[in-house]
């Protein structure tokens, strides 16, 4: 069995729904959810509702500290370089690509190029 994670909603336990109550007869409470996936906040909340709970709760200090704007950013052909997929149904086959949204260049991509997070044509 795969390791189980918890929704990180600062309010999880505090909704009532039967799959949160937990705990043995006459000792039951409402948990926070543990699951082995969550499909909100990049799979760190089992809803919308307990991913806004964590942001209006922590969401200003995270900004902070991982450092709030100050001036617009601006869109210009040397950051405008954003990843893409086409699907290919006579080859079976993904394209992928990163494509300029000034100036509509497209180039083509590796599949590792693509997933690694890091890799950018921006400057
Ligand atoms: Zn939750």
């Amino acid at each position: 069995m795969s390791e189980l994670k918890l929704c990180q909603g600062t309010q999880c336990h505090t909704y009532n729904t039967q799959d949160r109550v937990k705990g043995t007869k006459g000792n039951k409470t409402n948990q926070t959810r543990r699951r082995s996936n969550f499909y909100y906040g990049n799979g760190n909340f089992c809803s919308l509702n307990c991913q806004n709970d964590w942001f209006n709760a922590f969401g200003d200090r995270a900004i902070n500290y991982f450092g709030r704007l100050t001036e617009p950013k601006h869109l210009t052909e040397q950051n405008a370089w954003v990843k893409g997929y086409d699907w290919d149904n006579r080859t079976d086959e993904c394209q992928h690509h990163t494509i300029n949204k000034i100036t509509r260049e497209q180039r083509p991509l590796t599949e590792q190029q693509y997933n690694d997070d890091n890799y950018t044509l921006n400057t």
